[in-house]
């Protein structure tokens, strides 16, 4: 037996040592967790990241690949960047939904704030040509 702190009510409650995840206090019936949470704050860091970097990538350098390996003239230019920001809207979109799936909401965040980061890559990208 190991005997924690209900870090809503603090509360002493016996748990079984080396026992880990999710727990309701008997005293407030709050949830609390408890042992080795899955994610270090490392992997939340990671995920912050992940999620407000990989957006911006399908415009820089998702764009400049796309008419360097095409080459599209004129008009088709246009259509490629057009391909390019969909595609940055719909990496927003699938990051956010698996970071709120998989619990990981760091990487939920860092999806809800690429918008910034791929609106500030596209500006740094749009005044290189
Ligand atoms: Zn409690």
């Amino acid at each position: 037996m190991a005997i924690i702190q209900c870090p809503h009510c603090e509360k002493d409650i016996e748990l079984e040592a080396g026992s880990s995840g999710l727990f309701d206090c008997p005293y407030c019936e709050e949830q609390f967790s408890w042992g080795n949470t899955p994610h270090s704050s490392t992997t939340r860091w990671f995920d912050l990241w992940l999620g407000l970097l990989i957006p911006s990538s399908t415009i820089f350098p998702g764009i400049p690949m796309l008419l360097f390996i095409f080459e599209p003239q004129g008009l088709e230019g246009l259509i490629y960047l057009i391909v390019g920001i969909i595609s940055n809207i719909l990496t927003t979109l699938i990051l956010g939904l698996i970071g709120l799936r998989m619990q990981r909401y760091q990487l939920a965040l860092g999806a809800l704030f690429s918008p910034i980061a791929s609106a500030l890559t596209f500006y740094l990208y749009a005044e290189t040509i």
